[in-house]
């Protein structure tokens, strides 16, 4: 694939592009037949930055557009991810949060993390209005609005810097990013952390998992670019730790550079990472080709319905890419109300409520919502069906 040029956000060198997923909905604009004609698309295509390797989409919808009152992705929808956020609580508790500290977390979503900090000084930032309210409603301190360095001046007038500062799956998503990290690095206290969670470039590369790629996860990075990347804003990335949610996420801490001596883990999983170098994204998306075939040759040749389960942001990636319409996947069950009864953007296919999966026993699921697979085979483990990997 030739390189199309476009500069990195980050360090305004020249990228290069590897990957082009076509032309792509908004993925999680669940929407109803007369709203077709206002439907928004874009081209979804994936770029390496040679200097500071960070990887970033191109061309992508205004933030406004994703994250408002109809954002449809609810944390507390899963229950393994709050558990998950439950043990990330008490390790904060345990090792970085005194109790008169103070804990900010930026794309806070529905307060499903921030509600352990109940009885502590905290506060959530979460642009989108409907699952803002939710915490809200939960005793979670939370401001309807988007993460900068204004917002982070705010924070300091009215409240004070912060001890620790939490982002977890949200990072990648702030298009603004210059502002953000002048707005963490202001907002941290000097001997403050900041712990980010995303997914882990490297299980990406290596699952292809290709489906990461969509409107609201516009940067990807690797150990080496966060490093790089951290020394832009004079932050320093200390530690990081690899968890198995989401299909493989790495966790980075950070302090300011002054206290942030690399240790030694990190140096090893640096050296070993390898994702500094554009063959490796190349190679890359030559596997994601070879996966789109590899999944319409599968699904054609069942001549039977196939289904499709959880109505994933992720799965929007994969139908539009493979254009899977409603004559190959029938429908798709999902448990969250607001997308029910809907249609899938870009492909329109039937969104149909989960009550109905154990009644109707489909036989062929395609299970858009892999990265939950472990939870999901021992909650239908009693039905006889034949799952069927995206990727
Ligand atoms: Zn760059």
């Amino acid at each position: 694939m030739e390189g199309k040029e476009m500069n990195c956000r980050i360090c305004n060198t020249t990228t290069k592009k590897f990957l082009d997923l076509g032309r792509q909905p908004i993925a999680n604009n669940f929407l109803n037949e007369d709203q077709f004609d206002s439907e928004y698309f874009y081209r979804l295509e994936v770029f390496f930055c040679p200097e500071c390797y960070t990887i970033q989409i191109g061309d992508c919808p205004d933030k406004e557009k994703i994250f408002n009152k109809n954002y449809a992705f609810f944390t507390s929808t899963s229950n393994y991810m709050i558990q998950h956020f439950k043990k990330l609580a008490d390790d904060i508790k345990n090792n970085y949060l005194y109790e008169e500290g103070f804990i900010v977390e930026i794309g806070s979503n529905d307060g499903t993390f921030l509600k352990n900090f109940r009885g502590y000084k905290h506060l959530g930032i979460e642009p989108s209005g409907s699952v803002n309210a939710v915490a809200n409603k939960r005793g979670v301190r939370s401001w309807n609005r988007f993460f900068n360095e204004e917002v982070s001046e705010n924070i300091i007038d009215k409240i004070g810097q912060a001890d620790v500062i939490v982002t977890t799956n949200c990072f990648p998503h702030m298009v603004d990013r210059d502002s953000v990290l002048k707005g963490i690095k202001k907002l941290l206290k000097p001997k403050g952390i900041w712990i980010n969670e995303e997914a882990a470039l490297k299980s990406i590369m290596n699952r292809v998992s290709y489906d990461q790629f969509y409107n609201e996860h516009i940067f990807f990075s690797s150990i080496a670019s966060f490093k790089n990347v951290m020394k832009l804003y004079g932050l320093g990335l200390h530690n990081i730790e690899y968890l198995p949610v989401h299909g493989g996420s790495m966790r980075f801490f950070s302090f300011h550079k002054e206290y942030a001596y690399e240790n030694e883990k990190l140096s090893s999983f640096l050296k070993m990472e390898n994702l500094n170098k554009f063959e490796r994204f190349q190679e890359f998306g030559e596997k994601v080709e070879c996966s789109r075939k590899r999944l319409l040759e599968y699904l054609f040749s069942l001549k039977e319905e196939i289904v499709g389960y959880g109505a994933t942001a992720k799965s929007t990636t994969i139908l539009n890419y493979c254009k899977i319409g409603n004559s190959l996947i029938s429908k798709i069950y999902d448990t969250t109300p607001i997308k029910q009864n809907k249609l899938s953007p870009g492909m329109h296919i039937p969104i149909v409520s989960y009550d109905t999966f154990k009644k109707d026993k489909p036989k062929n699921v395609v299970l858009f919502a892999w990265n939950h697979a472990k939870e999901i085979y021992e909650k239908e483990k009693d039905a006889n069906t034949n799952w069927i990997m995206p990727i």
